[in-house]
């Protein structure tokens, strides 16, 4: 076998090669596993950030209804003045009905307040039950997938690990600077070898000068593709 012939054999082993560890990327399990994280990370922040508006909300509650508790407790003890006979002067008697009247008034803004924390709490807490219930659902699933593509995985690996070593046991064979410049023509652009196919370059598609086709098919030497730069070989 001639060196570009090695070569040419070992090109299609390498290109098996990263085709397996493409599709592993591409998998349909492994971008289902990946929009699974995805989505589970974004709903974990979702529910910190419910759990510190909550939290806020709770000690507005708190405020609120501290605030509630002394209002009512005026009130209480102007009642129990009244009660007690203790209010005499009749502009007395007028001025803490005003003062009752005002804070009548303002009780009841506190209860209504009260009333539309607890409501968004209660929104709340529905919110991050919900979600709480489809992260526990996107975690199950995570975990059936996962294990089906970490057997998938397993088996592709097997393959794959072959193919790497018939690889590998080719590259044994073939010329040191030869492998190198395959490896730095890979490096930008791949297929690296591209067969002479209607005197054209199989990479690049460009019409070759006849001296370079007679060339490439005296196998003396390598010969790249002027445009390309890919290595020419001919296939007999
Ligand atoms: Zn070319």
């Amino acid at each position: 076998m001639d060196r570009l012939d090695t070569l040419w054999k070992y090109q299609e082993l390498d290109l098996a090669v990263d085709q397996y560890i493409l599709d592993m990327k591409n998998s349909e399990l492994r971008q289902k596993l990946l929009k699974l994280r995805d989505y589970l990370i974004k709903q974990e922040e979702t529910l910190v950030k419910l759990d510190d508006d909550a939290e806020q909300k709770n000690n507005l509650l708190g405020k609120v209804q501290h605030e509630y508790n002394e209002i009512s407790s005026t009130i209480k003890s102007l009642i129990e003045k009244l009660q007690a006979g203790e209010i005499k002067a009749l502009d007395e008697l007028e001025k803490m009905t005003n003062e009752g009247l005002a804070l009548k008034d303002k009780i009841r803004k506190k209860e209504d307040e009260l009333k539309k924390l607890v409501k968004e709490l209660d929104n709340f807490q529905n919110k991050l039950n919900d979600i709480r219930q489809k992260v526990a659902k996107a975690k199950k699933e995570y975990t059936e997938v996962k294990k089906v593509y970490d057997e998938q995985v397993s088996n592709i690996n097997e393959e794959l690990n072959s193919l790497k070593e018939q690889r590998d046991n080719l590259a044994a064979s073939i010329d040191k600077v030869l492998m190198i410049k395959y490896k730095n023509i890979k490096a930008s652009k791949t297929p690296v070898i591209s067969q002479l196919i209607d005197n054209q370059c199989g990479g690049c598609y460009m019409s070759l000068a006849s001296l370079v086709i007679q060339r490439v098919k005296d196998k003396k030497q390598i010969v790249e593709c002027e445009n390309c730069g890919r290595i020419l070989y001919y296939k007999e």
